[in-house]
C-alpha cells in the first residue's frame, strides 16, 4: 500500500479543521475526522473508545472505555490515561496498532484505535497525521463540553436571578410558594415537590407543594428528612432511597431535601422526589440549595406577614379592616341585630394590572377601591381587605335592596374613577335572624353570588337571593 503525499495530507486536514470550527457539533467532527481516515487507509479498522460515551452516530463501533478500566487492554488504558499516542507491533499475526488519545487542552476524551494489517509500519509522518486528526477529535469533545457546561451554568444563574427577583417582590405565601415550586419543577424535572413548615406541635404543608405531599402522603419523606437534618445539620442528596431500611419499598428513589432556615433556626424542610434512582445530579443538588436559600427570606416574611394579618384589626396598606375583624364584627351583630348584609368584592382581571403596569400600581389599585370604599359607606359599616385584591363590606341592619344599592354605587365610583381604569365585581348576600345562619354560610353565599357575577361578564353585582342555601337543617 501507498501513503498519500503532503499536499492531499494537509487538504485532509484542512477539511476536518474547518469543520470543527464551523460546529458545535461533536458528531459531526467525529465523523468528519473518521471519514478522512477511511478515506486514506481504507483497508484499516478503527475502533473509539470514548469516556462518556454521548454520541449517537454509528460510523464505527464504539466502545466505553471504563470497560478496560481492569486492564484488559492495557495500551488502550495508557494512551488514555498518559495522553500519549501508543503504537503496538506484533510479528506474529502481522498486524500494527496504533492507540490515538483525543485529546484537548484539559484532558483526555478518549482512544481511537487502528488496527492495521499486512504487517503494515508506520512511517513517522503518517504517525504525527493520525495523532493531529485524534487530537483535533479531542479538542471537538473539550469545545462540546465546555459549551454544554457554560450554558447549564447561565440556565442555572438566569432560574436564581429571576427567582430572587420575583420574591422580592412582596408577594403573598400562596404567590411566593406556587412560583417557587414551579420553577423547582421545571428545573430539577421533579416528579414530587414539598415544602413543610415544622411549628411546635405539628408538620405544616404548605401551599405549592404537589398533591402528593398536600394529601399527607410524603410524611415518611418528611420526618426522616427533618431528623437527619437536625442531627447532621446538613442538606439531604440521596442517590437511591431503597438503600435505606425505612424506605425498601419506596416508589421514590431519588430525594433531595434542603432546610429552610432563618437566623439559624431550621423553619422545615423544601423536598423534592423523583422515581429514577441517581436522577439529580450533584450540580441541582446545590442548585436546590443556592434556590432555598435565597428564598427563605421572602418566605419566612410571607409567614410573618400572614401571622401578624390575624392578629391586626387594619389592613396595613389599605388602612381598612382586617379579615379578622369584619368576621368578628359580623358575628356580633348577628347576635344583636335584626339583619345585615355582606358584600365581597374582587377586583377584575387584576392580574392583568400587575403584569402590565407592575405590582405597585396593582397595591396602589387596591388602596384607590379601598378609599372608594370609606366614602360609600357610613361610620358603623365595615370595610375591608378580605385578602389580597378580594374587599368587603359588612352593612348591619342594611336589608339585601339597600346592599345591593350599595355595591351597584361603588361599582360605577370605580369604573368612573380609578387610575388605571379597572372594574369590580361584587357578590350580596344578607342574613335575617328568623333563618338562624352562621358567618360561614352567609360568606359562602356571597362568594357564589360573586362567581356568578364573574361568569356572566364581570363589571356587575349578583345577589344572592335565597336565604340560606346550606349551614340550616
Ligand atoms: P378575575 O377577574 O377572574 O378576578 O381575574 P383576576 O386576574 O383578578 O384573577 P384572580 O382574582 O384569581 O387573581 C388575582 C391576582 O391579584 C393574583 C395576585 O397575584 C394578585 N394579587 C393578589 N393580592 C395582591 C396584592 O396585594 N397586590 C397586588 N399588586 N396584586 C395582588
Ligand atoms: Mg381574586
Ligand atoms: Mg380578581
Amino acid at each position: 500500500m501507498m501513503f498519500p503525499n503532503e499536499e492531499i495530507r494537509y487538504e485532509q486536514l484542512f477539511r476536518v479543521t474547518s469543520k470543527f470550527h464551523s460546529t458545535m457539533d461533536i458528531d459531526a467532527v467525529l465523523e468528519e475526522v473518521i471519514k478522512t481516515l477511511q478515506d486514506v487507509y481504507p483497508s484499516f479498522e478503527y475502533t473509539l473508545f470514548l469516556a462518556h460515551d454521548n454520541t449517537r452516530h454509528n460510523v464505527i463501533p464504539i466502545k466505553d472505555i471504563q470497560q478496560y478500566e481492569h486492564g484488559e487492554n492495557t495500551l488502550v488504558m495508557q494512551a488514555f490515561v498518559t495522553g500519549v499516542l501508543q503504537l503496538e507491533d506484533s510479528d506474529e499475526d502481522k498486524q500494527s496498532v496504533i492507540y490515538a488519545p483525543l485529546k484537548g487542552r484539559q484532558g483526555v476524551y478518549g482512544v481511537l484505535q487502528i488496527n492495521a494489517h499486512n504487517g503494515l509500519v508506520f512511517p513517522n509522518s503518517e504517525i504525527q497525521f493520525i495523532e493531529l486528526l485524534a487530537n483535533t477529535a479531542g479538542h471537538a469533545f473539550e469545545n462540546a463540553q465546555l459549551y454544554q457546561q457554560s450554558k447549564q451554568l447561565i440556565a442555572d444563574l438566569q432560574l436564581i436571578n429571576e427567582t430572587s427577583h420575583k420574591l422580592n417582590s412582596n408577594l403573598r405565601l400562596i404567590d411566593t410558594m406556587t412560583f417557587m415550586s414551579t420553577q423547582i419543577r421545571k428545573s430539577f424535572e421533579a416528579n414530587e415537590v414539598g415544602f413543610i413548615l415544622q411549628t411546635s406541635d405539628h408538620l405544616e404543608v404548605l401551599p405549592g407543594s404537589t398533591a402528593f405531599f398536600e394529601k399527607g402522603f410524603g410524611e415518611e419523606y418528611v420526618t426522616y428528612s427533618l431528623e437527619r437534618i437536625m442531627l447532621e445539620n446538613e442538606p439531604l442528596f440521596i442517590g437511591d432511597l431503597r438503600d435505606y431500611r425505612e424506605f425498601g419499598e419506596s416508589s421514590y428513589r431519588s430525594m433531595m431535601s434542603v432546610p429552610m432556615v432563618q437566623r439559624n433556626e431550621i423553619l422545615g424542610v423544601a423536598i423534592v422526589l423523583h422515581e429514577l434512582p441517581y436522577f439529580f445530579s450533584f450540580d441541582k443538588f446545590k442548585l436546590m440549595q443556592s434556590l432555598i436559600h435565597h428564598s427563605s427570606l421572602a418566605f419566612t416574611n410571607s409567614i410573618l406577614r400572614e401571622e401578624l394579618e390575624k392578629l391586626v384589626i387594619t389592613d396595613y396598606l389599605t388602612k381598612l379592616y382586617s379579615r379578622n375583624h369584619l368576621e368578628e364584627s359580623v358575628q356580633d351583630s348577628m347576635e344583636r341585630d335584626a339583619f345585615g348584609t355582606f358584600i365581597l368584592i374582587d377586583i377584575d382581571d387584576f392580574k392583568g394590572v400587575n403584569d402590565t403596569y407592575g405590582h405597585q400600581v396593582g397595591d396602589e389599585s387596591i388602596v384607590q377601591i379601598a378609599n372608594l370604599i370609606r366614602e360609600n359607606i357610613r361610620e358603623h359599616d365595615i370595610g375591608a381587605r378580605w385578602g389580597g385584591e378580594e374587599l368587603a363590606i359588612y352593612l348591619p341592619k342594611v336589608d339585601l335592596a339597600s346592599g345591593m344599592a350599595v355595591a351597584e354605587r361603588l361599582g360605577k365610583r370605580v369604573e368612573k374613577d380609578s387610575n388605571p381604569k379597572i372594574t369590580i365585581s361584587c357578590g350580596v348576600a344578607t342574613w335575617h335572624k328568623h333563618y338562624k345562619e352562621t358567618f360561614k354560610s352567609l360568606f359562602q353565599r356571597a362568594d357564589n353570588a360573586l362567581y356568578e357575577a364573574k361568569q356572566s361578564g364581570k363589571n356587575q353585582v349578583v345577589a344572592s337571593e335565597n336565604m340560606i342555601t346550606e349551614g340550616h337543617s
